[in-house]
Formats: structure tokens, sequence, C-alpha cells
């Protein structure tokens, strides 16, 4: 890797399909897991400005920062609230030793 330009990549995209019960084949809510490594020394990358955690109404990171995750729907179809899930997701917040806060944002 030290040597590595990563002029090349590879991108893993997982996307799942969300039910509300188990059994069910009528998902209406979906998320994309997004990892991307380089191609040549197989490097992972890490994803910025996303905050850590899972939530169903937007972007999110993993700890690591090596796993977006992105809420996603059929492009046209946007599921009225009430219809959603109620487990919207979660965030974690992180205070930095001067104490500052940073990758916080209201659970969702
Ligand atoms: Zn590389």
């Amino acid at each position: 890797m030290p040597d590595c330009l990563h002029m090349n990549f590879a991108a893993n995209v997982v996307v799942a399909r969300l039910v509300k019960e188990e059994g069910s084949l009528n998902a209406k809510e979906f998320v994309a897991d997004v990892t991307i490594h380089c191609a040549d020394c197989q490097h992972p990358f890490v994803f910025l400005g996303l905050p850590s955690g899972y939530s169903l109404d937007g972007p999110t990171v993993s700890v690591d920062g090596l796993e977006a995750r992105l809420a996603v729907a059929p492009q046209g179809v946007m599921l009225p609230v009430a219809e959603r899930s109620k487990v919207r997701g979660f965030t974690i917040g992180i205070v930095s030793q001067d104490g500052r806060k940073r990758d916080v944002r209201e659970p969702s």
C-alpha cells in the first residue's frame, strides 16, 4: 500500500429490502450499503462527512467509516410518513478530548 497511487477502485453495493413482517415479500423501504477499496492494493476507503449510525431518512456511515449506509427508494415512490417504519435508525455522537461535539445529529 505505501507506494500505491490508488489509481483504480472497486466498489461493492449491497441493497437490502426492509419488510415489516418476517416472511413478507412486500418491501417498502430499502437501504444500500456501499464500500470502496483500491483495486490495486486493496486498501479500503473511508466515507467523510456523514454522521455515524444508521438511518432510514438519510445517509450515515459505520463507526469505522468504511461503509456508507444510504436510504434509497424507487424513483418517484416515497412512502407517506404514516406508512414508514417506526424505527428510523440511530446516530452516534462523538465528543473530542477538548469537549467539542462532532458528528452529532438528532436521532431519526
Ligand atoms: Zn492502492
